[in-house]
């Protein structure tokens, strides 16, 4: 049996910001998404430089020059709408029906998820929670019951194979199987998820699921989408501070909620 123990999070796609070449305007970040998000905030007030080519366009104002000044004025002034405009996509694996099951709750996202109707879970892992340590009695009893799930879809969906076998359809018979036999599996089986969200979307996850009222799994991933998000992007999301103890680490920011 496959047991996941944390996990993975890939970065699958990110912006390219290509600019209006008609406004002479520069941001000094190198980050798409930052760029982005300083742009589209600029645009309201016309505020790129008496230079921009705008009639009536605005002076920069001293000390909100820089991308990160700009931005960190915009989580200030809660004028959230401005960081929707920075897209990530995240491969996330290793994670439990459980957890997908509390993030599809977020409904800014945008997801494709492994179809445990199609793909034939024979060989599922299991995700452990991580209030399990390995070598306890908790350990075995819940590595137990995982193997004894992943026994019986494999005899449920050999009965419903040969129930089955008549329907002409094989992509059908295979659906009609796989769908009865994966109502054994339990909350722990491990899933694969495409996550795509604009900044102020995974802003409201990182601070939903990384408060110290959350799942311990599902807190365990929002960290880590903390970790991902502040190396792509650290004056989008740089505010955020990891305290707690070692395992049960949240977040904080004075910027929550924009
Ligand atoms: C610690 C914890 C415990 C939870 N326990 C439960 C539970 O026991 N049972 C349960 O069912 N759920 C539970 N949830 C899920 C929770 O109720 C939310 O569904 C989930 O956190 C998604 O967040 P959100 O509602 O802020 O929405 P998102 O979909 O992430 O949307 C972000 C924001 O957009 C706005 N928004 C989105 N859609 C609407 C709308 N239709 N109308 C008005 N405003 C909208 C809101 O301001 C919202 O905060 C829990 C969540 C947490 C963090």
């Amino acid at each position: 049996m496959h047991i996941f123990r944390e996990p993975r999070i890939t970065v699958l796609a990110r912006q390219t910001f290509t600019g209006a070449p008609h406004i002479q305007w520069q941001s000094d970040s190198d980050v798409p998404g930052e760029a982005v998000a300083e742009f589209a905030g600029r645009l309201c007030y016309l505020s790129f430089g008496a230079d921009a080519g705008f009639e009536g366009g605005h002076r920069l104002i001293a000390g909100r020059t820089t991308n990160r000044e700009y931005l960190l004025n915009i989580l200030r002034t809660r004028h959230g709408s401005v960081l929707e405009h920075a897209v990530w996509t995240l491969l996330l694996e290793g994670v439990s029906r459980a957890l997908t099951h509390e993030l599809v709750r977020h409904r800014h996202f945008s997801y494709s998820q492994l179809s445990q109707r199609y793909v034939d879970e024979s060989e599922v892992g299991f995700v452990l929670p991580p209030e399990i340590a390995e070598g306890t009695a908790a350990f075995e009893i819940w590595k137990e019951s995982c193997e004894r799930a992943n026994d019986e879809y494999r005899a449920l969906l050999a009965e419903i194979e040969e129930q089955v076998k008549d329907e002409p359809s094989k992509t059908l018979r295979r659906k009609r199987a796989r769908q009865t036999a994966r109502s054994l599996l339990p909350n722990a089986a491990e899933t694969k998820i495409v996550v795509t969200g604009n900044a102020r979307a995974w802003r409201h996850f990182i601070e939903l699921r990384g408060s110290p009222h959350a799942d311990t799994e599902i807190r365990r991933l929002a960290m880590k989408t903390l970790a991902c998000l502040q190396e792509e992007a650290p004056n989008l999301f740089g505010d955020y501070r990891v305290v707690g103890e070692p395992g049960h680490e949240y977040v904080e920011t004075e910027f929550a909620g924009v």
